[in-house]
């Protein structure tokens, strides 16, 4: 972690929260769907009607326990939901059930990569909680609630404060993003905001180890703008303290268009939240039988998956990543590469033609073909059938179909022609045809030899095997005497 700033390095530490996949809500059995009609999706409990009762959802904390051990982290044995009271119109309570001193799991970590190599950034700590609903302004002159999305299960993830760029932030976010989305309990949509993140950003003279006071930057929706922002933050801060000012703790915003963080408003404390125990939920209690459960569910995490599929696998380190871009991209090429069993070539040709046409939609993928497709059409090309330029027409004719390629090579008359005897009666039509051009080609005009490669692929509709004319050419032009002599 080299970046410095002249003589200033940037401390940042991220809060991410994410929606968990659940079908149902954090404490009611209201569905979480995005983009319903507003308020469609509500009940006693998830509108705060007085006397309504939370009732923890099982799944959320399966999935909320499967991150924090992807992460790394230490499951606690009991943790304490907590009221986080403020008011806001998107939150009926007026508190959000979430988790404050003893949160569901500490110290994590994270791979990243960063310049200076390999390293990891810790986390601080896992905890659940749960969304607010959205307000949505200027409908009908009016600002509006819709409540679909309070009580819809969270995570947030608190890391430390180890990065010290906006790349390295960034990094950090993808990485952290793909694990959540490997084992399947976030969406990764930042754009609709799935996948939220809040950057702690603060900077101090390179060999100071007090931290600085930091400002928090709010809501960013994209990887480019949270790396933008946050070197823009340091910018800023950077010149203030050179100008002789101070920074202030604030919350501020970032304008893309004008390339400048903005302030939002002046910190809150924690003091201001008045937390308290929930006393509507009991203590959570994850038991051994329960952690080990999910343990063992858990996938190959996505940094060793890339591991093995350049050690063992022997891909590029660049094909890897392409290939672990998305967990169902990921498994779509595993399962083509053990039926076909040669990963490179599987690799090549799903990055060359398939993933051309993939599409992913959070954690689905539309493929236009079966990897049992490719790895039967790739044979084809091992064994000769076909040319590896052919396959590629197979591929197409083939996509957004589930036709089988052999049906497909057979049917439009593409196979390979090999064989030898049926090449020399062709060949042997060729050069009766063009006496004079193969009188010149044995007077010693050697070029002419492509002429006649070029009519026999003519002839046989560009499906003679190119080495086996070569050979039946030679031995007609230079070994015996021309037949049509
Ligand atoms: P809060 O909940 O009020 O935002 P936390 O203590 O939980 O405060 O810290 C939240 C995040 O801020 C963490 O990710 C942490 O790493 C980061 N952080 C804390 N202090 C600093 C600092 N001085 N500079 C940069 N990041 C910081
Ligand atoms: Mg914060
Ligand atoms: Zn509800």
């Amino acid at each position: 972690m080299a970046t410095t700033y002249g003589s200033f390095e940037a401390v940042i530490g991220l809060e991410v929260h994410a929606q968990l996949l659940t079908r149902t809500k954090a404490f009611c059995g209201c569905a979480t769907s995005f983009g319903d009609p507003p308020n469609t999706h509500t009940c006693p409990v998830c509108l705060g009607l007085p006397g309504a009762l939370p009732v923890l959802n099982r799944e959320a904390v399966r999935m909320a326990v499967s991150a924090a051990l992807a992460l790394g982290c230490a499951v606690q044995e009991s943790s304490v939901f907590a009221r986080k009271n403020y008011f806001y119109p998107d939150l009926p309570k007026g508190f959000q059930i979430s988790q404050f001193d003893r949160p569901l799991a500490l110290r994590g970590q994270l791979e990243i990569e960063t310049e200076a190599g390999k390293t990891r950034a810790g986390i601080t700590r896992v905890h659940m909680e749960e969304d607010a609903g959205k307000n949505v302004h200027g409908i009908g002159g009016l600002s509006v609630v819709d409540l679909n999305r309070a009580g819809t299960p969270l995570i947030e993830i608190v890391g430390e404060p180890d990065l010290r760029s906006g790349a390295e932030a960034a990094e950090y976010l993808k990485r952290l993003r793909e694990i959540l989305m490997f084992i399947g309990v976030n969406d990764g949509n930042l754009e609709q905001g799935s996948f939220r993140c809040d950057a702690n950003v603060s900077v101090r003279k390179v060999g100071e180890t007090k931290l600085g006071t930091r400002t928090e930057l709010k809501n960013i929706n994209s990887f480019r703008f949270v790396a933008e922002a946050i070197d823009l933050e340091i910018r800023r801060q950077i010149a203030l303290i050179e100008q002789g000012g101070r920074v202030r703790q604030q919350t501020r915003g970032y304008n893309a268009e004008k390339k400048e963080t903005y302030l939002l408003r002046d910190k809150e404390n924690e003091s201001g939240y008045r937390y308290f125990p929930e006393p509507d939920l009991p203590p959570l209690v994850v038991d051994e039988a329960f952690l080990a459960d999910v343990r063992g569910a858990l996938p190959e995490p996505p940094v060793d998956k890339r591991r093995r599929f350049t050690e063992s696998l022997g891909l590029t380190p660049y094909a890897a990543s392409v290939l672990t871009g998305h967990p169902q991209i990921a498994a779509f090429f595993e399962e083509a590469a053990r039926l076909h069993g040669d990963a490179v070539k599987v690799a090549n040709f799903v990055q060359g033609e398939v993933l051309r046409d993939t599409r992913t939609t959070g954690l689905s993928a539309t493929f236009p073909v079966a990897p049992g497709q490719v790895a039967a059409l790739l044979r084809l090309v091992d064994e000769g059938a076909i040319s590896g330029k052919q396959a590629k027409e197979v591929y197409t004719e083939m996509a957004g179909t589930d036709r089988a390629p052999g049906d497909i090579v057979r049917d439009k008359g593409m196979a390979v022609m090999s064989d030898a005897a049926a090449i020399e009666a062709v060949a042997a039509s060729v050069i009766a045809a063009n006496e004079k051009q193969a009188a010149a080609y044995r007077a010693g005009k050697a070029a002419l030899f492509g002429y006649f490669v070029g009519q026999i692929m003519k002839k046989t509709g560009g499906s003679a095997n190119p080495a086996v004319v070569n050979d039946v050419l030679k031995r007609l032009l230079d070994g015996a005497p021309a037949t049509g002599g």
